[in-house]
């Protein structure tokens, strides 16, 4: 399946239409962005490094029963899926507090939550990510009450299947955001998982593998991914 005509850039990936109405090929760029984009720096192999690591998360997921948009890995940095009506609402899980829900209810970064919590953030940039309820989310017609009992309940399956995967190789998975679409009807998880959209800390050292790295300038970014991915065995081509 060959890229054509760019559908569109988003900050960290771009979309091009494909020769089938239904797919999509996204190019994962080495664009890293932090605060809504108000910082963009290229992380070199970052695209490359983040495609990968997301076929092999989507594919672990999809073989536990969550649908998702993943069909091919297509490259390095490119993936075949399936094109989804994008629901413009970030779906977090905490397993522990840390970003922001410690500088907006003043808990302390490593608090446990268990159950997990399950918070909602709107996708919009320009009014940096505001948290909303699943009554805006209704009431704004992003979703209907179905399609968010389904986020929801696909989001913490995720978050179990993953959190197990993870603790398996010396990692506490903290928190992740996963976005869903409409596909013929269903929803299904699109979008992406890979170290710049989920926070991980070595159990040993607590020591973040994640893009925190970035936000907070600790350096070796790249390093912190690829030796996730390594854990995980993931087998890179480049
Ligand atoms: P951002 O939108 O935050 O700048 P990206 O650079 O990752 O993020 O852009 C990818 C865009 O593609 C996002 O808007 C995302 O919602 C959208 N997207 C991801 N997966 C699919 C899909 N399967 N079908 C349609 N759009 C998708
Ligand atoms: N996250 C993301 N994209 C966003 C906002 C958050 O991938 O636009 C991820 C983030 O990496 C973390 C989780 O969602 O793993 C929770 O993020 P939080 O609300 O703490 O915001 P942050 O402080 O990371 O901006």
């Amino acid at each position: 399946m060959n890229a054509l005509e760019l559908l569109y850039r988003g900050k960290a990936k771009s979309a091009y239409l494909t020769e089938d109405q239904d797919l999509l090929v996204l190019k994962f760029r080495d664009d890293t962005s932090a605060f809504d984009g108000e910082i963009i720096v290229q992380l070199p192999e970052k695209g490359a490094v983040n495609n990968q690591f997301n076929a092999f998360i989507m594919s672990k997921l999809s073989e536990n029963g969550i649908p998702t948009h993943y069909v091919e890995r297509l490259s390095a940095t490119d993936v075949l899926v399936k094109r989804l009506d994008m629901i413009p609402v970030e779906c977090v899980v905490r397993n522990q507090a840390a970003g922001s829900i410690v500088r907006r209810l003043g808990v302390e970064e490593g608090m446990a939550f268990d159950p997990p919590l399950f918070e909602l953030f709107l996708k919009n940039d320009a009014l940096n990510d505001p948290m909303v309820t699943e009554h805006h989310v209704e009431a704004f017609g992003w979703a209907n009450r179905h399609e968010m009992a389904r986020m929801y309940e696909l989001t913490l399956e995720a978050n179990t299947i993953l959190k197990g995967m993870f603790d398996n190789v010396g990692l506490e998975l903290v928190d992740f955001k996963l976005e869903f679409g409409r596909f013929h009807g269903e929803i299904v998880l699109g979008d992406e998982f890979s170290p710049d959209g989920c926070r991980l800390w070595d159990k040993s050292t607590g020591e973040k593998k994640d893009k925190d790295r970035f936000r907070q300038n600790l350096g070796g970014v790249l390093e912190a991914y690829r030796e996730v991915a390594v854990r995980l065995g993931i087998v890179f081509d480049t």
